[in-house]
This record gives structure tokens, sequence and C-alpha cells, in this order.
């Protein structure tokens, strides 16, 4: 199986760029954010506080995470067989979200769902520790990244047009605020991989940042696209 890699901070439009490729190269994509927000929504509804591990951990039995292409043509995640692709998306549980994936026990739980869909698939996976940790034998792994003020700028842009309040700054400091959670914590902190390529899209759009990684796949041999 291919299995390409894609890691790097929030808003980096990881998700966006490996959803364009997978179109391209029919390929599935597997976004591991959504299956972590699942979690953070499981926890924000049962009222539990996100930063205790322990009573985290003792949810996760509980907890049923799968993916799968809906009639309308986009991946929709559930949560124990209801459609959470929107709720995931609220800011309080993407703040959630970042705190309960710091718990070993979080990781763990994912880690073999993840594994699975790579070794059954032609994978595009996008996270934070894919090319580090969960599939260290990807034949190509992407470091994605941008300014805090690029990824805020689209954020808000994206929030505007989905007709919701944004505020660039209040965005801004969230960002800043989620890297350095995910940057410092001592479970899979966010660090690219020692052979991944690292790639800057502050000025790419997506059509670019998707042809940029097609050539990467075209010069080593992987896939002629
Ligand atoms: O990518 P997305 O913003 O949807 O991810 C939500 C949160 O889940 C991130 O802030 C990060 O803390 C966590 N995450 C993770 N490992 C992954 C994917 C996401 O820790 N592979």
């Amino acid at each position: 199986m291919i299995n390409i890699a894609i890691d790097g901070p929030s808003g980096a439009g990881k998700s966006t760029v490996a959803k364009a490729l997978a179109k391209k190269l029919h390929f599935v994509y597997v976004d591991t954010g959504a299956m972590y927000r699942c979690i953070g929504l499981y926890v924000h509804r049962c009222g539990v506080d996100a930063h205790d591990a322990d009573a985290v951990a003792a949810l996760l039995p509980k907890i049923t995470v799968s993916l799968s292409y809906a009639e309308d043509g986009e991946q929709h995640v559930y949560l124990n067989g209801e459609d959470v692709s929107f709720a995931i998306r609220e800011n309080v549980i993407s703040l959630i979200t970042s705190t309960i994936s710091k718990i070993p026990a979080v990781r763990a739980h994912l880690l073999s769902l993840q594994r699975e869909m790579a070794a059954s698939h032609h994978v595009i996976m996008d996270g934070r520790d894919i090319g580090t940790v969960i599939l260290p034998g990807a034949q190509l792994k992407i470091f994605l990244f941008a300014s805090a003020e690029a990824r805020a700028k689209r954020r808000t842009k994206e929030l505007i047009s989905r007709g919701q309040e944004a505020d660039f700054e209040t965005i801004l400091a969230e960002i800043n605020a989620r890297d350095i959670q995910d940057q410092s914590r001592e479970t899979a902190p966010l660090v690219p991989a020692s052979d991944a390529v690292m790639m800057d899209n502050s000025d790419m759009t997506i059509a670019q940042n998707v042809d940029a990684i097609c050539m990467l796949l075209a010069q080593r041999g992987i896939l002629n696209v």
C-alpha cells in the first residue's frame, strides 16, 4: 500500500490539501484530527474535565470512532454511529481536543485504527505524529506549515464565508495557544519526522500545494502523476 503522511500545525491547510490530493490520486483520506475531535466531543458531552487523564481514559471503552464516505461524496466522521462531522468543528471542541490528545491512553486508543486503515488502503493521512509515530514507513512524509498570521487569516475567511462570527485577533491567539500545547506536550509532540519534506505554504494556493506534492511523488518514483 502507498501511504502518504502529512503532518503540521493547526490550520496549515493539511486537510484541504490532503482531501484534494486524495481525490486526484483516488486514495483514501484519513483525517486523524477528526478522530481526536470525536473523543473531545464525547468528553465534553459527559462533562468530564479534559485535564483529568484518568477520567478521560475511563470513557475510552465507550467510544467507537469511524470514518466513511457519505452520499454527498464527502468523508463523514461518526461517534458511536452518530454523524458528528459538524459538531466536532466547534471552537470549544478544538480546545478540549488539544488537551485530551496529550493523554497517552487516548493516543493508544486511536493508533491501531489508524494503522489498520493504512495497511488496507492507499492513504493520505493527516495529523501531528503520522510520520513520526503512526506510519514511520510512509513512502512520503510532508511537514506542512504556514505562518500563524496566514493560518489565522484563512480561518477567519472560512468562518465568515460560513456565516459564522470571526475575530482575527482571537483566532490568532487560539492558534498560537494550540501550537504551544501541541509542540510542548510529552506524548507525541508536534515535530517533523527526520525524513519529512518541509513545505511552507503561506504563499501557495491549494492547487500549487497539491502540484508540489505530486511532483515529489513523481520525482521519487512513488507514483506517476
Ligand atoms: O487537525 P485538527 O485541528 O482537526 O486536530 C485537532 C486537535 O487534535 C489538534 O489540536 C491536536 O492537538 C490533536 N491531534 C493530535 N494528533 C493527530 C491529529 C490531531 O494530537 N494526529
